[in-house]
């Protein structure tokens, strides 16, 4: 009599296939968007900068007015009085840390590289340049993480308020996990080759389905991998 071993999937196999149909469901429904060249990373750092707490259309309005203002030299930038900078950046609100924070960052970015570049983060290993991202003034993880992914298309998965709440939801993540636990999870269920589209995915997703109140889950592509959906009735957040 012959024996056939069965394999009996575990929590972290199960989660990782969840995470596959997930990243396949979103690319089905909404196509799957390519990286095709990045921005400048410093350019996409100060962009990051300036869409903290804003949305996009405001973030993109400051960040054009501030190089209306001063030009493609971020020299005059890092040399220009306060009050200008923030004169410039005002549609992103925040505008008095985030004008200190824009100095700061060139600042340091010109002490360390002796020009305004991060171009050598495309040969860095992607945790020293998290690591020698996180470490400029008001640099955190999401910020690094687009920087990283956007200019780059290097393994870095961020994680914004949309990411985290449809994460929670779906039951990738534990229901009060923080944004940099819910990153982690992710790298480590999918490639790095999926960020890019997961991400925007996720995302778009976010602002249009798996909204924070109220979700369409009724036409919700990935009602049968959902925690809130099962458990309707029985979610409160
Ligand atoms: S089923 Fe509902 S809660 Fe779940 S991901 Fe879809 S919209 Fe969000």
């Amino acid at each position: 009599m012959s024996e056939t071993a069965i394999h009996m999937p575990s929590a972290d196999e199960l989660l990782a296939a969840k995470a596959a149909t997930i990243y396949a469901g979103l690319n089905e429904f909404y196509g799957q968007p390519q990286w095709q060249g990045g921005e400048d990373p410093v350019d996409e750092l100060i962009w990051t900068i300036l869409s903290a707490n804003t949305n996009d259309t405001n973030s993109g309005r400051a960040f054009r007015q501030l190089k209306a203002t001063f030009g493609d030299d971020w020299e005059t930038v890092r040399n220009a009085p306060l009050e200008a900078i923030k004169e410039a950046i005002r549609p992103a609100g925040m505008y008095n840390q985030k004008a200190q924070n824009i100095v700061a960052t060139l600042t340091r970015i010109k002490e360390l590289e002796g020009e305004y570049t991060l171009d050598h983060l495309a040969t860095m290993t992607v945790p020293d340049a998290l690591a020698y991202l996180t470490a400029l003034p008001g640099v955190g993880h999401k910020t690094a993480s687009i920087v990283l992914l956007f200019s780059f298309n290097r393994g870095a998965f961020p994680v914004d308020t949309h990411v985290q709440r449809i994460s929670q939801r779906l039951g990738i993540s534990g229901r009060r996990d923080s944004p940099e636990k819910i990153k982690g999870i992710w790298e480590r269920l999918l490639p790095p080759e999926t960020y890019y589209a997961l991400h925007l995915n996720l995302i778009r997703h976010g602002r249009e389905i798996c909204i924070a109140r109220n979700p369409k889950c009724e036409i919700c592509p990935l009602q049968r991998v959902c925690d809130y959906y099962s458990r309707a009735g029985e979610w409160a957040e």
